[in-house]
Protein backbone atom coordinates (compact mmCIF):
# COMPACT_ATOMS: atom_id res chain seq x y z
CA UNK A 1 0.00 0.00 0.00
CA UNK A 2 1.39 3.69 -1.10
CA UNK A 3 1.60 6.15 1.57
CA UNK A 4 -1.43 8.09 -0.65
CA UNK A 5 -3.55 5.24 -0.28
CA UNK A 6 -3.43 5.31 3.54
CA UNK A 7 -3.65 8.94 4.23
CA UNK A 8 -6.88 8.87 1.95
CA UNK A 9 -8.43 6.19 3.23
CA UNK A 10 -8.13 5.82 6.78
CA UNK A 11 -10.31 6.90 9.44
CA UNK A 12 -10.68 5.85 13.07
CA UNK A 13 -13.65 5.47 14.78
CA UNK A 14 -14.61 4.59 18.40
CA UNK A 15 -16.88 2.06 19.38
CA UNK A 16 -18.34 1.34 22.75
CA UNK A 17 -15.66 -0.55 25.09
CA UNK A 18 -12.83 0.42 22.68
CA UNK A 19 -10.30 3.42 23.85
CA UNK A 20 -10.45 6.24 21.15
CA UNK A 21 -7.63 5.67 18.50
CA UNK A 22 -7.40 1.50 19.11
CA UNK A 23 -9.23 1.11 15.96
CA UNK A 24 -7.56 1.99 12.80
CA UNK A 25 -10.28 0.85 9.63
CA UNK A 26 -8.32 1.27 6.41
CA UNK A 27 -10.32 1.27 3.52
CA UNK A 28 -8.13 0.34 0.39
CA UNK A 29 -9.19 0.74 -3.47
CA UNK A 30 -7.15 -2.17 -4.31
CA UNK A 31 -8.85 -4.60 -1.81
CA UNK A 32 -11.86 -6.16 -3.41
CA UNK A 33 -13.69 -8.46 -1.38
CA UNK A 34 -11.49 -9.23 1.29
CA UNK A 35 -11.44 -7.99 4.56
CA UNK A 36 -8.15 -8.17 7.14
CA UNK A 37 -7.66 -7.27 10.44
CA UNK A 38 -4.42 -7.46 12.59
CA UNK A 39 -2.52 -5.97 15.92
CA UNK A 40 0.22 -3.22 15.01
CA UNK A 41 1.68 -2.13 18.70
CA UNK A 42 -1.52 -1.14 20.55
CA UNK A 43 -3.92 -0.51 17.45
CA UNK A 44 -6.25 -3.33 15.46
CA UNK A 45 -5.80 -2.46 11.84
CA UNK A 46 -9.24 -3.14 10.39
CA UNK A 47 -8.95 -3.35 6.11
CA UNK A 48 -11.49 -3.46 4.40
CA UNK A 49 -12.57 -2.97 0.71
CA UNK A 50 -13.12 0.89 0.06
CA UNK A 51 -16.76 -0.32 -1.67
CA UNK A 52 -17.75 -1.62 1.14
CA UNK A 53 -21.00 0.72 2.70
CA UNK A 54 -21.12 2.31 5.81
CA UNK A 55 -23.59 -0.11 7.30
CA UNK A 56 -21.89 -3.31 6.26
CA UNK A 57 -18.71 -1.49 7.96
CA UNK A 58 -20.62 -1.03 11.02
CA UNK A 59 -21.50 -4.84 10.95
CA UNK A 60 -18.31 -5.89 10.30
CA UNK A 61 -16.05 -4.05 12.41
CA UNK A 62 -16.94 -5.09 15.97
CA UNK A 63 -17.11 -9.02 14.42
CA UNK A 64 -13.63 -8.60 13.41
CA UNK A 65 -12.07 -6.82 16.55
CA UNK A 66 -14.10 -9.18 19.06
CA UNK A 67 -12.45 -12.45 16.59
CA UNK A 68 -8.68 -10.68 17.21
CA UNK A 69 -9.02 -10.35 20.80
CA UNK A 70 -10.36 -13.83 20.72
CA UNK A 71 -7.43 -15.16 19.40
CA UNK A 72 -4.91 -12.89 21.68
CA UNK A 73 -7.20 -14.36 24.83
CA UNK A 74 -6.66 -17.99 24.18
CA UNK A 75 -3.28 -17.06 23.13
CA UNK A 76 -2.61 -16.27 26.82
CA UNK A 77 -1.40 -18.08 29.45
CA UNK A 78 -3.61 -17.70 32.69
CA UNK A 79 -2.67 -17.38 35.61
CA UNK A 80 -2.50 -21.30 36.64
CA UNK A 81 -0.54 -22.11 34.36
CA UNK A 82 2.36 -19.04 35.05
CA UNK A 83 2.41 -21.26 38.47
CA UNK A 84 2.92 -23.90 36.54
CA UNK A 85 5.60 -23.30 34.60
CA UNK A 86 7.06 -21.04 37.47
CA UNK A 87 7.56 -24.70 39.05
CA UNK A 88 8.78 -26.33 35.98
CA UNK A 89 11.66 -23.56 35.41
CA UNK A 90 12.73 -23.69 39.21
CA UNK A 91 12.63 -27.56 39.39
CA UNK A 92 14.71 -27.80 36.35
CA UNK A 93 16.96 -24.44 36.57
CA UNK A 94 17.28 -24.14 40.02
CA UNK A 95 16.33 -27.00 42.35
CA UNK A 96 17.99 -25.51 45.60
CA UNK A 97 15.45 -22.79 45.56
CA UNK A 98 12.27 -24.96 46.93
CA UNK A 99 10.17 -21.26 47.78
CA UNK A 100 6.98 -21.27 45.48
CA UNK A 101 4.56 -18.31 44.57
CA UNK A 102 1.35 -18.92 46.34
CA UNK A 103 -0.17 -16.56 43.17
CA UNK A 104 1.19 -15.11 39.97
CA UNK A 105 -0.86 -12.48 38.37
CA UNK A 106 -1.03 -10.25 35.38
CA UNK A 107 -1.09 -6.03 35.89
CA UNK A 108 -1.30 -3.43 33.51
CA UNK A 109 2.44 -2.08 34.41
CA UNK A 110 4.66 0.10 31.74
CA UNK A 111 7.27 0.67 34.53
CA UNK A 112 8.17 -3.07 35.08
CA UNK A 113 8.15 -6.20 33.48
CA UNK A 114 7.59 -8.14 36.70
CA UNK A 115 8.01 -7.65 40.43
CA UNK A 116 7.98 -10.36 43.36
CA UNK A 117 6.97 -9.61 46.66
CA UNK A 118 8.98 -12.22 48.66
CA UNK A 119 7.05 -11.66 52.07
CA UNK A 120 3.68 -12.63 51.51
CA UNK A 121 5.10 -14.81 47.79
CA UNK A 122 3.76 -12.97 45.07
CA UNK A 123 4.68 -12.51 41.67
CA UNK A 124 3.03 -9.89 39.23
CA UNK A 125 3.72 -10.00 35.45
CA UNK A 126 3.29 -7.01 32.89
CA UNK A 127 0.65 -7.33 30.83
CA UNK A 128 2.75 -6.34 27.78
CA UNK A 129 4.21 -10.09 28.13
CA UNK A 130 0.70 -11.58 27.28
CA UNK A 131 1.48 -11.96 23.13
CA UNK A 132 5.45 -12.27 24.15
CA UNK A 133 7.54 -15.07 22.58
CA UNK A 134 7.82 -17.95 25.26
CA UNK A 135 11.47 -17.24 26.05
CA UNK A 136 10.67 -13.64 26.82
CA UNK A 137 8.00 -14.31 29.32
CA UNK A 138 9.70 -17.74 30.93
CA UNK A 139 13.41 -15.03 31.37
CA UNK A 140 10.77 -12.81 33.43
CA UNK A 141 8.90 -15.37 35.14
CA UNK A 142 12.52 -17.03 36.36
CA UNK A 143 13.83 -13.38 37.44
CA UNK A 144 11.00 -13.16 39.35
CA UNK A 145 10.66 -16.17 41.32
CA UNK A 146 14.65 -16.27 41.85
CA UNK A 147 13.52 -13.31 43.80
CA UNK A 148 11.42 -15.26 46.27
CA UNK A 149 15.06 -16.27 47.75
CA UNK A 150 17.46 -13.55 46.68
CA UNK A 151 16.07 -9.74 47.28
CA UNK A 152 18.59 -8.04 45.32
CA UNK A 153 20.34 -8.07 41.85
CA UNK A 154 23.70 -9.51 43.75
CA UNK A 155 26.36 -12.03 42.46
CA UNK A 156 23.71 -15.25 44.06
CA UNK A 157 20.80 -13.84 42.23
CA UNK A 158 23.07 -13.32 38.72
CA UNK A 159 24.45 -16.58 38.78
CA UNK A 160 21.09 -18.56 39.39
CA UNK A 161 19.56 -15.96 36.14
CA UNK A 162 22.63 -17.12 34.08
CA UNK A 163 21.33 -20.96 34.45
CA UNK A 164 18.49 -19.98 31.86
CA UNK A 165 19.78 -20.34 28.48
CA UNK A 166 18.02 -17.90 26.16
CA UNK A 167 19.21 -14.89 28.60
CA UNK A 168 20.80 -12.77 26.22
CA UNK A 169 17.61 -13.08 23.65
CA UNK A 170 15.20 -12.37 26.00
CA UNK A 171 16.92 -9.43 27.17
CA UNK A 172 17.01 -8.18 23.14
CA UNK A 173 13.40 -8.74 23.25
CA UNK A 174 12.50 -6.50 26.10
CA UNK A 175 14.84 -3.73 25.51
CA UNK A 176 14.03 -4.03 21.74
CA UNK A 177 9.90 -3.69 23.15
CA UNK A 178 10.82 -0.73 25.44
CA UNK A 179 12.77 1.20 22.67
CA UNK A 180 9.72 0.75 20.75
CA UNK A 181 7.46 2.13 22.85
CA UNK A 182 9.83 5.03 23.58
CA UNK A 183 9.58 5.87 19.84
CA UNK A 184 5.88 5.88 19.51
CA UNK A 185 5.04 7.81 22.46
CA UNK A 186 4.04 11.64 21.51
CA UNK A 187 6.78 13.99 21.73
CA UNK A 188 5.12 15.57 25.13
CA UNK A 189 5.12 12.19 26.51
CA UNK A 190 9.24 12.00 25.15
CA UNK A 191 10.22 15.57 26.65
CA UNK A 192 8.99 14.11 30.45
CA UNK A 193 11.46 11.33 30.65
CA UNK A 194 14.30 13.42 29.60
ZN1 LIG B 1 14.67 -8.15 39.80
Amino acid sequence: MTTRDFSDNFEELTLPGVDEGEIVVIRSARRKKSISAYRQGGRIVISIPARLSKADERAIVPEMIAKIRSQEESKTPGEESLLARIDELLTELAPEITTRPISVTWRGMRERWGSCTSVDRTIRISDRLKLAPDFALDYVLFHEAIHLEHFDHGEQFSEVLGRFEDAELASAYLDGYEAAERALLAPSELKKLS
